[in-house]
C-alpha cells in the first residue's frame, strides 16, 4: 500500500481552481498512527489562506456559472465525481488507513458508502422543483422555491475524514452552493485526493476550495468570516461552542454534528451471543473513535452476568495491529494526545468506583509499542452519574450499567446531555417500539447497531447537534426557502391619495 504515498511531494491547498502552497510557506508532517512513520507532507495554511479561499468561493457564488447551472447538469457533475471515487476506491481506502490507522476492511466500506453518498445527492439535485401553494387570495399565485444558501464553510474531523467530508460536500454541491472544505489537520490525505477528483470531474474554479491547517486558525476564520453564509461542522462539543460564537459575526446558518454517549440497551429476552457480539461491535469498532459508539451498555439484571462474561472473554481476544494486516481487528488511537485523554478517563473511572473487568492498560506486544494503543477496556458496576458514563471517551472503553425494568432503562438512557443515537434489543416488538419512541435521540436502532445510509437523516437531539445530514433533510440544510407571490389582478386598488 506504500505505492499510494508520496512523502517527498507537498500536498497542497486548492483555491480558485489552482493548487497552492500556504501563503506563509509552512508545511506539516503527517504520520501513520500505527508506528509514527512519516507518510506525507502537506501545506499548513492559516487565516490568510482561508480568506483567499472564501473570496474565491464568494466570487464563484455571486457571479460564477455553477449556482445558475440547471440542476440536472449539477447532478451530472456530482455523478462524474461519484464514478471517479468508485474508480479510485482502493487508493482512497489506503490513504484513509494511512491517515487514521483504521483497518483496510473498514476503509473499503467507507469508500463504498462515500461513492453512494455522492450518487444519492447527484440523483436528488434535480428533484427539488419547488412547491405550488394554494393561495388564499383570489387572482394570485404562490410558489415556494429552494435556492442555494451561498458560500459554505465545511469543517470535518479525523475519525471518518472522507466520510464526514462527503456528507457535507455532496449535498452542498447538489444544491448549487460553493464550498470551502477544511479537513482535520491530522488526516487531510483523502480530502486532498477527492478535491483532485472534483477538479477532474469538471467543477468550475472557485466552486470547490480546499484549505488545510489548524482549526483555531483556518477553521475559526471560516466560522467568523462575514462572507461565509453557512458553517457546517462535525467535531467535539467544545469546538462547536467556539464555532457557534464565531458564527454570530453575520448570524450565519450553523449545522453541527457533535459528539454522543450512546446507550446500547439489552433486555432479558435477547439471544446472549447476539448481545455480546453487538455490544462489542458498538464499542470497539475503529477503537471506539466513532461519534455513535455504543460505549454505554445497559443490561437487564437477569442477563447481566452472562453477557458481561461473554464480552470480557471475547474482547480480550481482539487482535490489535497494523491497518494493512488482514488479521487486525482494532487499530491504535489517532494521537498521543488523544490516548492521554482516554487513559485519563480510565483513571477517572477507577476513582469513581467502577470495577475494571478488562484492559485499562496498553498492550505489551513490542510490535505495537510505537502506536497509540489502548487495550479493549470494560468497566462494570457503572452508575449514570459517573463522568466516565456521561462524557464522551472516544476510545475502546465500555461502561456497563444494569437495570431492572423498562422504565429504568429509559430513564438511564435519556440521562445524558447528548442525544445522537441509541439501540434497543428485544424480541418483544411492542416493548422495543415503546422504548424507541421514548428515547430522545436522532437515531434509534431496534435489534441492530450503527446502521446508517445516504437515504435516512443523521443528526443529534440535545447537545449532539443542530440540523441533519444525509437524506432529503441533508439537502435542505444547504438551501434557502423563497416564497414567490404573484398578483394577477390588472386593476389599481387605490390604496393612497384618495382624500381631499
Ligand atoms: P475537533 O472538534 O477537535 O476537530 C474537528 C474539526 O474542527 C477539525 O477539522 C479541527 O481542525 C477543527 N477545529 C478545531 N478547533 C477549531 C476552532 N476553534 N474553530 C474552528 N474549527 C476548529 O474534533 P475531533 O477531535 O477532530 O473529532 C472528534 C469529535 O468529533 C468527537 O467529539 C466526535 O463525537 C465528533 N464527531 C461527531 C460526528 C457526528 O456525526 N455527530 C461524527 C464524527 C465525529
Amino acid at each position: 500500500m506504500e505505492q499510494y504515498l508520496n512523502p517527498d511531494t507537498t500536498g497542497r491547498m486548492y483555491i480558485d481552481g489552482s493548487w497552492v502552497d500556504a501563503e506563509s510557506g509552512a508545511t506539516r508532517r503527517i504520520t501513520y498512527p500505527f508506528d509514527q512513520r512519516h507518510i506525507a507532507t502537506v501545506a499548513e495554511g492559516d487565516e490568510r489562506d482561508a480568506r483567499r479561499a472564501v473570496e474565491a468561493a464568494r466570487r464563484a457564488f455571486d457571479s460564477g456559472p455553477f449556482p445558475r447551472m440547471p440542476a440536472p447538469e449539477r447532478g451530472r457533475l456530482l455523478r462524474r465525481l461519484a464514478d471517479l471515487i468508485e474508480q479510485n476506491a482502493e487508493e482512497l481506502a489506503a490513504l484513509e488507513s494511512w491517515d487514521t490507522a483504521k483497518t483496510m476492511v473498514e476503509s473499503r466500506v467507507d469508500m463504498e458508502d462515500i461513492a453512494g453518498i455522492f450518487h444519492y445527492f447527484a440523483e436528488l439535485a434535480d428533484k427539488h422543483g419547488g412547491e405550488v401553494i394554494a393561495s388564499p387570495i383570489p387572482n394570485t399565485s404562490s410558489r415556494v422555491v429552494r435556492e442555494p444558501v451561498g458560500v459554505c464553510g465545511q469543517i470535518s474531523p479525523w475519525n471518518y475524514p472522507l466520510l464526514q467530508a462527503s456528507w457535507k460536500m455532496a449535498p452542498a454541491l447538489a444544491a448549487g452552493n460553493t464550498i470551502v472544505m477544511k479537513p482535520s489537520e491530522d488526516t487531510p490525505l483523502t480530502t486532498i485526493r477527492v478535491t483532485q477528483l472534483a477538479e477532474e470531474a469538471g467543477f468550475p474554479p472557485g466552486v470547490v476550495n480546499l484549505v488545510l491547517g489548524p482549526g483555531p486558525k483556518v477553521g475559526h476564520e471560516l466560522a467568523a468570516s462575514v462572507d461565509v453564509d453557512l458553517i457546517s461542522f462535525t467535531g467535539g462539543i467544545q469546538t462547536g461552542r467556539s464555532i457557534m460564537t464565531a458564527a454570530t459575526s453575520n448570524m450565519k446558518k450553523v449545522a453541527f454534528e457533535l459528539g454522543g454517549k450512546n446507550p446500547n440497551i439489552f433486555f432479558d429476552d435477547v439471544d446472549i451471543d447476539l448481545a455480546v457480539d453487538y455490544a462489542l461491535n458498538g464499542v470497539f469498532f475503529h477503537a471506539g473513535q466513532v461519534c455513535s459508539a455504543g460505549a454505554r451498555v445497559l443490561l437487564h439484571e437477569s442477563i447481566h452476568d452472562r453477557v458481561v462474561e461473554g464480552i470480557v472473554e471475547r474482547a480480550g481476544k481482539i487482535v490489535m495491529g497494523d491497518a494493512f494486516d488482514e488479521k487486525t481487528e482494532m487499530g491504535p488511537l489517532i494521537s498521543e494526545k488523544h490516548r492521554s485523554k482516554v487513559e485519563g478517563y480510565i483513571a477517572l473511572a477507577k476513582e469513581e468506583g467502577a470495577t475494571l473487568a478488562l484492559g485499562g492498560d496498553r498492550p505489551d506486544d513490542p510490535a505495537l509499542a510505537n502506536g497509540f494503543f489502548v487495550s479493549p477496556t470494560v468497566f462494570t458496576g457503572c452508575r449514570s452519574e459517573m463522568r466516565v458514563v456521561q462524557e464522551e471517551v472516544f476510545g475502546p472503553v465500555m461502561t456497563v450499567e444494569r437495570f431492572s425494568d423498562e422504565a429504568e432503562a429509559i430513564r438511564l438512557a435519556n440521562d445524558s446531555t447528548y442525544g445522537l443515537s441509541g439501540a434497543v434489543w428485544s424480541r418483544d416488538q411492542d416493548r422495543a417500539e415503546r422504548v424507541a419512541s421514548a428515547l430522545r435521540m436522532g437515531t434509534v436502532w431496534i435489534n441492530d447497531f450503527n446502521v446508517y445510509f445516504a437515504q435516512a437523516p443523521w443528526g443529534g437531539y440535545k447537545q449532539s447537534g443542530i440540523g441533519r445530514e444525509l437524506g432529503p433533510a441533508g439537502l435542505e440544510e444547504y438551501t434557502e426557502t423563497k416564497h414567490v407571490f404573484q398578483n394577477h389582478a390588472t386593476e389599481a386598488q387605490n390604496w393612497f391619495g384618495n382624500g381631499t
